[in-house]
This record gives structure tokens, C-alpha cells and sequence, in this order.
């Protein structure tokens, strides 16, 4: 459960209202999940039985809940904010929405959170054939990205926690031990410094390091290996991921070649950050760098992520997004080198638009370290 009392739900939810208007929607339909939580602190796991947030440009947010369910509403920030209207076993929860939508519902235009289940939105399509419906990321995708004060911190916190943990395991020998045990204790380390959650844990050892999204496996870490490390949890609801890559004993020259060329890649990345900006321009900077080393062929996906309340959200820094930076963005910039059959580097920082600028949240050391 996240800690929201603090946040500005309320006006978030008229932030959200007018978004939806000025997009041409007459509401949001905003199920468990994120979206539920960034605009009205509930944050229920998203069941069979619906639950819904209405969001309307012209009216005041409605929150249609599961009578058991809703004193679980009542306690949350959701109960001071809005109206809850409960609906019980039995009855036709659809119906009941059809009906908070408005009274031009059946014609409506409406944006769905994009966690909704299938099976939810696609009970009230066929109550509302006429309606037509697109995804709320299109309105609430923009809002999430830009953090307030409040949100900037809790995720500099939990930068702070997966820095810490970083730190924690290069103290530790990691040839001998598979890559499954090493993922054990980072995933330790992120809940002793301070995660309620870990979220993913990635060792890539060896050649298994080519794979991006390797998850940890039985291959036992051999002195000579790169090791790509990549894990984050939450902390108060917000995430953090970090990648850092280190060398088990004298790294092969080669080894130390990428790592140079993939941290010049993301310092140029780093650099490229102010608002203003467009987001494809910063994959750009880093692509560019990699392409002029020769690598250009190995670095195949984009070059990060917004994060928040999701370890993956808008904005995203991939090639062509012309959407321009803005002050309180938050995102990863992760470009990577993945050599097939041999090891992969990537380098990862969580990173924010300020004023004038960016600021790095993540201060791990970034130079190739050398573990045991
Ligand atoms: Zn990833
Ligand atoms: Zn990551
Ligand atoms: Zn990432």
C-alpha cells in the first residue's frame, strides 16, 4: 500500500478531468492499478470483481467499488476525495458504470486505463457497443511523467537504496557462486536498505550478459567473466533499477573496450538532457557513440524509460519520440553493448529533467569495477 496521504490526489484528479476534456473524452474509466493510485491513493490488486474510478471533465470523480471492498475505499486517501458507490454480489456492476459514465454514455468517447483487465472492459463494450473507446495512457500518460517535489524524492530514495546495494555486493566474491545466488542477496540487499519490494533482479554472466533481460540462472560465475547486474525494488510505491557491470578478476582488453565505449555512450546521453529537448534526441546522443565505435548493431533497443509508480512508463527515450523533456521527468538512460555467445555491458542510471538540466539519481560508481 503506498503512503499517499502526502500526494496531491485531488489535484491530480482535476489535472486528469481537464486532460480527458481537452482530449475530447468524456471520461476515464481508471481500474486498480497506477493510474488508480497516482490520481486517488487506492491501490486495491485488481480482481474479478470490478472496481472503477470515474474521472469526468464535467463532473465530480466517482469511485464504483465491490461492497465488500469498500471499507478498504473509505480508509484509503479515495475516501476523503470522492463519492464511493458501492455495488453488491449479484448485481450488474456494468450496469452500474454504464451509468456513472453519464447520461450520453452510449454514445461516449472514453479512455480505459491501459491495466484494465480485458475481460472487464470488454463486458461494459458489450453493454455500450455504440461507445467507443482508447487508452487512458493517451491523458494520463503526460501527467505521470512529470514529478512533483514529493515524487523526485521518493525515487531518489529508492536510487539511494539500489546505489547502497550495489555497493554491497561488489564487496562480495561472486566467481564460485551461480548467478541464482548472487541474485539472492541483491535481492536481499534491496529490501535490508530500505525497498519494501524488489521488483526484478537480472545476472548476466559470461555470454548469458547478451541477453538484456536475462534472468538469473544456474550458470556458475568463472573469474574472467563480465557480469551485467541490473535490479530494483519500491520504496514508498516508487521504483528503482540500476545496471551496473562488473568484471570478475583482470577483465579481457575487449571487456574493457565496451565498457569505455557504452560509458561514453551514456555520459553523452546524460549530457544531451534539458528541456526542451525531444526524448528520441537524447537515444540519439548515445546511439551515436556506440555507432562510431563500431557497435552500432549490438545496441538494439531503446536507450531508456520514464519510471514512477511503474519501473516502465512514459516518457520513452527511443528513436523517433519527438516529445519534448520537461522539468520533473524522470527516466532511466541504459545504453547497453551485447557481443552473442560472449558478454554484454550496459550501464544504467535513473536520472531527472530539472530546471535547466538533469540530475542523476543514481551515484553508484560508473567505471568498470573489478570483483573477486
Ligand atoms: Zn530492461
Ligand atoms: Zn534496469
Ligand atoms: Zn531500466
Amino acid at each position: 500500500m503506498i503512503p499517499s496521504m502526502a500526494h496531491d490526489h485531488a489535484g491530480r484528479l482535476a489535472r486528469a478531468g481537464e486532460a480527458a476534456g481537452a482530449a475530447g473524452l468524456d471520461a476515464l474509466i481508471v481500474a486498480p492499478g497506477p493510474d488508480l493510485a497516482y490520481l486517488a491513493g487506492y491501490d486495491p490488486p485488481p480482481l474479478e470483481r470490478l472496481t472503477a474510478l470515474v474521472v469526468r471533465p464535467d463532473g465530480a470523480p466517482v469511485l464504483l467499488v465491490p461492497e465488500l471492498e469498500r471499507p478498504l475505499a473509505a480508509a484509503s486517501p479515495a475516501g476523503s476525495l470522492l463519492a464511493i458507490v458501492p455495488w453488491r454480489d449479484g448485481a450488474d456492476p456494468y450496469a452500474a458504470l454504464g451509468r456513472l459514465l453519464g447520461p450520453h454514455a452510449a454514445r461516449g468517447r472514453f479512455g480505459a486505463a491501459d491495466r484494465m483487465w480485458a475481460s472487464h472492459l470488454m463486458a461494459l463494450q458489450a453493454r455500450l457497443p455504440e461507445a467507443a473507446f482508447t487508452a487512458a495512457s493517451r491523458v494520463l500518460g503526460a501527467l505521470r511523467a512529470v514529478k512533483d517535489a514529493a515524487e523526485v524524492e521518493l525515487l531518489r530514495s529508492a536510487a539511494a537504496a539500489a546505489d547502497r546495494t550495489f555497493d554491497a555486493i561488489r564487496a562480495e566474491r561472486f566467481a564460485g557462486r551461480a548467478e541464482r545466488e548472487v541474485a539472492a542477496a541483491l535481492s536481499a540487499h534491496l529490501v535490508a536498505f530500505g525497498h519494501e519490494t524488489v521488483s526484478f533482479v537480472i545476472v548476466g554472466s559470461g555470454p548469458n550478459g547478451a541477453s538484456p533481460h536475462h534472468e538469473a540462472g544456474d550458470r556458475v560465475i568463472e573469474p574472467g567473466d563480465a557480469v551485467v547486474l541490473d535490479f530494483g525494488g519500491r520504496l514508498s510505491g516508487y521504483a528503482s533499477d540500476i545496471t551496473r557491470t562488473v568484471a570478475v578478476g583482470e577483465p579481457a582488453p575487449q571487456v574493457r573496450e565496451v565498457h569505455a565505449v557504452v560509458r561514453a555512450a551514456q555520459r553523452a546521453a546524460f549530457e544531451a538532457v534539458r528541456p526542451g529537448v525531444a526524448a528520441g534526441d537524447v537515444d540519439r546522443a548515445a546511439r551515436r557513440v556506440i555507432e562510431e565505435a563500431g557497435y552500432g548493431r549490438q545496441f538494439f533497443h531503446r536507450t531508456g524509460h520514464g519510471i514512477g509508480l511503474e519501473e516502465h512508463e512514459p516518457p520513452w527515450i527511443v528513436q523517433g519520440n519527438g516529445e519534448p523533456l520537461r522539468p520533473g521527468m524522470a527516466f532511466s538512460i541504459e545504453p547497453g553493448v551485447y557481443l552473442e555467445g560472449r558478454f554484454g555491458v550496459r550501464i544504467e542510471d535513473i536520472v531527472v529533467v530539472t530546471d535547466d538540466g538533469v540530475r542523476s539519481l543514481n551515484e553508484a560508481p560508473r567505471d568498470l569495477t573489478v570483483v573477486s
